[in-house]
């Protein structure tokens, strides 16, 4: 009879670890041979192999489990001709750190543990990277997306001060601007605030992103009809097109007109890290009253990481910090260390992210780092020229960073363009040749690579160019 005393701890440590370095030799393959692991449909069974059922698996029959109904489904990022979406690739320290992690277990929501330090010196660095002052203040998050709401929710306290959070905000008219490029995330965000995505106003581009004299203008009408302009909305990197508003121009709007300056940098904002002429896209990034970028897009760090960095660290308290008794702190024990991120930010309970980010800067350092960025930009121009070679091929816009958009065949009407693009993703998907995503511009529906890939070379460029052509000629 098994006695209610006995915690979850293996009862044979020796079958335990032969387990578990069983399932380690499989990762290293994996990562070793990440060329023959491409996304693959999932089999209808997938259902019936994941139910949780009433017999449980020993350590063994798990692992089984692992390498066989697990791991092979995955979303294929790992790819060097993974170039969907703005998808992170992962670095082989994260199986370390993952690994040391687990085995530690920490809760980085504050307290007197080495994990509280090394994200304190994680946000250092990046502050440091991004020219932010010693001042500022951030955390880390799950990604982009909550690094957004964290730093409207303190544009939103610097407007209507403090009260708001005890009161809300009923009756104040607080408005938002930002580029026709902008993500869902913002849209989401100022939802989310109780803001209403009516209230986010898109500001028309010139060619150097959101035009600033509409800006002006449009501030002006709203101050006039009665409106709190807040906040303005920045983009380093579009999702669509990789373009970056003129973010020296946006910040000397935003001082005239005393509004909050938010910098969505969540791929581009690493350009700080690029050679030029990539570098500048992002200069004037250091002039944002907020930034949000993420580590696990362009630094390549295992999902997820993202970040918030505050300039002014009293403003991100101020919008954050709650303490009810039982988070008291003292000045010796486990209850030291202050500050406590969970003043920072939505989460109390927190997992550890700054030790994988911590052992790629650690590891690879900053400068090679950035020589993968420069390379993913100089591939998607790569990618461009090839494209400019074909008869058929057609660039949708030019390259202007890590994102290529372009139609398989430009001579055909929008609509013919539109289905034989969205074809050519899904077989090149399903073939395991290479992944495209899709996106939708002026009623056309384009393949769309962004290369966030420190694993592309510029063969896998022209093997996934040739796997377009080919899908295309079959097609025609
Ligand atoms: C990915 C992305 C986001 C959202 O970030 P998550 O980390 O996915 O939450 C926001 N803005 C841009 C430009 C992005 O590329």
């Amino acid at each position: 009879m098994p006695s209610h005393e006995e915690g979850l701890d293996p009862d044979n440590w020796q079958s335990f670890a032969k387990a578990v370095h069983d399932l380690l030799d499989e990762c290293i393959h994996r990562l070793q041979c990440v060329e023959d692991y491409p996304w693959r449909p999932v089999p209808e069974d997938i259902h019936q192999r994941y139910l949780i059922g009433e017999s449980p698996l020993d350590m063994n029959e798990l692992v089984a489990a692992l390498k066989t109904d697990v791991m092979p489904y995955a979303t294929g990022n790992t790819h060097p001709r993974f170039f969907g979406w703005v998808h992170g690739t992962g670095l082989a320290t994260g199986l370390l750190t993952e690994m040391a992690s687990a085995a530690m277990n920490s809760n980085c929501g504050g307290r007197d543990h080495g994990m509280t330090y090394m994200e304190r010196e994680v946000i250092d660095w990046t502050k440091s990277a991004m020219g932010f002052p010693a001042g500022a203040s951030g955390v880390l998050v799950a990604g982009t997306s909550q690094a957004t709401v964290i730093a409207l929710a303190a544009a939103r306290v610097r407007a209507l001060g403090p009260e708001v959070r005890v009161s809300g905000q009923a009756g104040q008219w607080l408005t938002a601007y930002t580029g026709p490029g902008t993500h869902s995330a913002i849209r989401k965000a100022v939802e989310l605030l109780g803001i209403g995505s009516e209230n986010l106003r898109i500001i028309p581009e010139n060619e150097r992103g959101m035009d600033p004299h509409l800006l002006r203008k449009e501030i002006a009408r709203d101050r006039a009809a009665g409106a709190m302009p807040f906040a303005i909305i920045a983009t380093a990197g579009s999702v669509d097109l990789g373009k970056f508003d003129d973010l020296k121009e946006l910040a000397s709007v935003a001082a005239e007109e005393d509004v909050w300056l938010h910098v969505d940098g969540a791929f581009g904002a690493w350009t700080r890290l690029a050679e030029e002429p990539w570098r500048g896209l992002s200069d004037g990034i250091e002039l944002a009253d907020s930034l949000a970028c993420d580590f696990h897009k362009w630094m390549f760090v295992q999902y997820d990481c993202g970040l918030v960095l505050i300039r002014d660290e009293h403003e991100h308290r101020q919008a954050f910090s709650m303490r009810p008794s039982y988070l008291t702190s003292y000045d010796q024990g486990l209850a030291g260390g202050e500050p406590w991120y969970c003043d920072y930010g939505i989460d109390l309970s927190r997992g550890n992210r700054a030790l994988k980010v911590w052992a790629a800067l650690r590891s690879y350092g900053p400068q090679k780092l950035g020589q993968a960025i420069t390379r993913c930009c100089q591939l998607a121009q790569y990618m461009a020229e090839l494209i400019a070679e074909d008869g058929a091929m057609q660039l949708q816009a030019p390259v202007v960073s890590s994102l290529c958009v372009f139609t398989a065949d430009g001579r055909l009407g929008g609509a013919e363009q539109s289905e034989m693009n969205v074809a050519i993703a899904q077989r090149l998907q399903i073939e395991g040749a290479a992944v495209f995503s899709t996106t939708n511009i002026n009623n056309v529906t384009y393949l769309r690579a962004a290369i966030t890939n420190h694993r592309t070379r510029r063969a896998d460029v022209a093997r996934a160019l040739h796997a377009v052509v080919a899908a295309r000629d079959r097609q025609l």
